[in-house]
């Protein structure tokens, strides 16, 4: 009997779940991986990160093949194409079984129920996998036996569930047989032909390498996570976050990597890798939020009351913030990084975010937008739900009233200006009493620098303004 495993956002070939099975009991595996430039482009995906996913499968293709498997990329326009183009490739192959693990977004979720009724019509059956979080989404529910709005109380079940169903997944077999189809892409040129890329060369793609960047963290950095992962101009935290959006590495595979290391330490708060592991927690609870509450997939607040808050529609001050030209010095350096290298730190994420929200008063989805085109590690789940904790409309969302002072934040995390200069040099001048707030500075109109484009108390006064405004008639 010939299995056929779907791959998406599980580009790994290592630890996963769908292989696993599949290379168990089938004598013939075959890789299937759809290649839909148009959907990519629907979902404003980073250049860099269509870089990094074609490196990553040229490599896969090669991992995948040292166990006999062939890895066909074929191309389709859009999801809409999948479920009767698998349906013709089962059908001119004669596979049986069709393996993946399951996705949790919305268009993902109604792609794939389509695909099993028109593959059910073929004969053919579909065997779904949860590789994808740590925890099963429809698996953590409360007392009610409704899904958790709150990160601390499903934290609670997430660890204790983890702890219980915490185990490895076995190898992936080596199969004898397999099928290239006259569907798959035949060159590397195919693959990328139609699709503008930014080159990702600083980060790998090969499964051993990214493997060792996960030991490399976990031996060498983690312990040190809660001193340093606020600081951007220091290595303090990962950088792994591309692999996860990906599939690269599995939650669970890192979770059990965790528990070998440190043994039960690791479930002791206060530490470093208790800390770390609380982030992967968020990650999946951020897709047990889409899971649960797919409204927030439609372009909707989770907390619906503020799809009617009237945001302001300046494309100027909107081409301020994208281009690095706010005049506030921290906010500036981090988008100037993010447009330069596809990456920016958590820290300056949320600090960026509350700027565009709350100093700036523009619809947060420009934000979430601006960053999945220029993320590397761009992912539906997290930006949504870091964009809208910021913009207090998510789920455990910053209170509307609690706005981050780009000054404070600069000179709290970034105080010798480590990290600004490399990307404000402009500022290199400026004494460091005032490099976060250079408008102070006697000389500051000698300075190539904008002046800020909004007033710091005035922008803050008139949100919380507009907010309680809004909350009172609302
Ligand atoms: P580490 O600190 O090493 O954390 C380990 C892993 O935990 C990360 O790789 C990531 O998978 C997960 N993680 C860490 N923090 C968070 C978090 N707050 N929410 C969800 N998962 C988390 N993360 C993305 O992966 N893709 C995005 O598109 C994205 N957009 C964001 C937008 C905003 C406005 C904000 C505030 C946060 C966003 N995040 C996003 C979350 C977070 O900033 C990144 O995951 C993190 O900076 C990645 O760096 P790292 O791998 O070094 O993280």
């Amino acid at each position: 009997m010939s299995a056929l495993v779907w791959l998406r956002s599980d580009l790994r070939s290592v630890w996963h779940s769908p292989f696993s099975y599949a290379t168990e009991h089938h004598s013939e595996v075959s890789a299937v991986f759809f290649v839909t430039h148009k959907q990519w482009q629907h979902y404003g995906l980073a250049t860099i990160k269509l870089d990094l996913l074609v490196r990553r499968l040229l490599e896969l293709k090669n991992e995948l093949q040292a166990r006999g498997i062939g890895l066909n990329l074929v191309s389709v326009p859009t999801f809409a194409d999948i479920p009767e183009t698998l349906a013709t490739l089962c059908r001119e192959h004669d596979i049986t079984k069709l393996y993946f693990n399951a996705e949790y977004e919305l268009d993902e979720r109604n792609r794939d129920k389509a695909v099993k009724v028109r593959l059910a019509e073929e004969g053919v059956e579909s065997g779904v996998f949860h590789d994808t979080c740590a925890c099963r989404p429809d698996k953590i529910l409360n007392q009610s036996a409704e899904p958790y709005k709150v990160f601390t109380p499903y934290f609670k079940v997430w660890l204790e569930q983890l702890k219980s169903t915490l185990m490895p997944v076995p190898g992936i077999k080596k199969v004898s047989q397999s099928q290239i189809f006259k569907q798959s892409l035949s060159t590397d040129e195919d693959l990328i032909s139609g699709l503008l890329t930014q080159e990702s060369d600083d980060w790998p793609a090969a499964q051993e390498a990214i493997l060792q960047r996960l030991s490399g963290y976990l031996e060498e950095d983690v312990a040190e996570y809660n001193e340093l992962r606020d600081i951007p101009s220091q290595p303090g935290t990962s950088k792994l976050s591309p692999y996860f959006s990906m599939g690269s590495l599995s939650p669970v595979q890192v979770a059990n990597a965790m528990l070998n290391r440190f043994g039960d330490k690791l479930f002791e708060p206060g530490g470093g890798a208790y800390t770390w592991l609380k982030e992967l927690a968020w990650r999946d609870f951020y897709r047990y939020v889409m899971y649960h509450f797919p409204h927030v997939c439609r372009h909707q607040c989770f907390s619906t009351k503020y799809d009617s808050f009237a945001w302001q529609s300046d494309k100027i001050l909107f081409k301020a913030w994208c281009e690095g030209q706010t005049g506030y010095p921290i906010v500036d350096a981090a988008m100037r990084c993010l447009n330069q290298t596809g990456w920016m730190h958590n820290r300056l994420r949320m600090v960026v975010a509350s700027f565009l929200a709350k100093h700036l008063r523009l619809p947060w989805r420009w934000g979430e937008d601006y960053f999945m085109n220029k993320l590397i590690d761009g992912d539906f789940a997290s930006n949504n739900g870091g964009w809208q904790w910021s913009a207090s409309t998510g789920t455990d969302a910053a209170p509307y009233f609690r706005i981050f002072n780009p000054a404070s934040q600069g000179k709290r995390y970034d105080e010798e200006g480590e990290f600004l200069l490399k990307w404000v040099p402009e500022l290199s001048a400026v004494p460091k009493k005032y490099l976060h707030e250079p408008q102070k500075w006697s000389e500051a109109a000698s300075l190539n620098y904008p002046v800020p484009v909004v007033e710091h108390k005035q922008a803050v006064s008139e949100t919380k303004a507009q907010f309680a405004n809004f909350l009172r008639s609302s």
